[in-house]
């Protein structure tokens, strides 16, 4: 792109895409899709048209598409219903309250156990996490093993709160990014699975009230 955009000029460039998120962007879609690949792509794509055009779509069709991480592993995940007509540039996700990021599309269908998926990107980030912050070191692991109960229904409501609150110490009261980077996933998960948390909580008690 660099040669085109010297050849053409700064504002041909700065023409693609919306008033501040102008230009392209090198999109890394993985996961449920047809053909994953790396692509650039205008600014501001919607996010359908982005796995559509280029990937062959999602993996059974669009209404088998479950969540989206937008910009890579850090970012919060959105639900299908977002991902409908939302468009993939900075203003348009953090509107959506999550971010473009490093704009690697992880892609979810219904085949996948979301709760698993987040705790298993808390695991990747307790084990990054090089101990410099009391937050970070202590939150990351903690988080990590709340989500893993979580993922069996092994918790309580209450807690869901608490893992919410937890993540928000974590979130600005680190020295890098890791700290936000182990927290926002887990406040997607919390913001839009919430009733996926709660129903194998109830599913876990109502069979364990069954055994006894
Ligand atoms: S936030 Fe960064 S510096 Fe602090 S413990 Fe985590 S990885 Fe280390």
């Amino acid at each position: 792109m660099a040669p085109t955009i010297l050849r053409r000029g700064a504002e041909w460039f700065a023409g693609i895409g919306r008033p501040n998120n102008s230009g392209t962007k090198v999109f890394c879609i993985s996961g449920h899709v047809n053909k994953p690949c790396n692509v650039e792509e205008e600014m501001g794509i919607p996010l359908r048209e982005l796995i559509e055009r280029h990937c062959g779509g999602v993996r059974g069709g669009w209404d088998n598409l479950l969540a989206v991480i937008p910009g890579g592993a850090s970012v919060p995940l959105i639900p299908k219903s977002i991902c409908d007509d939302v468009l993939m540039d900075f203003d348009s996700l953090k509107a959506v309250q999550t971010g473009l990021g490093t704009a690697a599309v992880i892609v979810m269908d219904k085949s996948t156990d979301v709760i698993k998926a987040i705790q298993r990107l808390a695991y990747f980030y307790k084990h990054e996490s090089c101990g410099q912050c009391t937050p970070c070191r202590e939150g990351t692991g903690w988080m990590w093993r709340v989500l893993t109960r979580m993922v069996k229904g092994d918790s309580r409501v209450p807690e869901i709160d608490l893992l919410q609150e937890v993540s928000k110490e974590i979130e600005g009261h680190t020295i890098c990014a890791l700290g936000d980077a182990a927290a926002w996933p887990v406040q997607g998960l919390i913001r839009h699975f919430r009733p996926e948390i709660e129903r194998r909580i109830a599913e876990r008690n109502g069979a364990r009230i069954a055994a006894e």
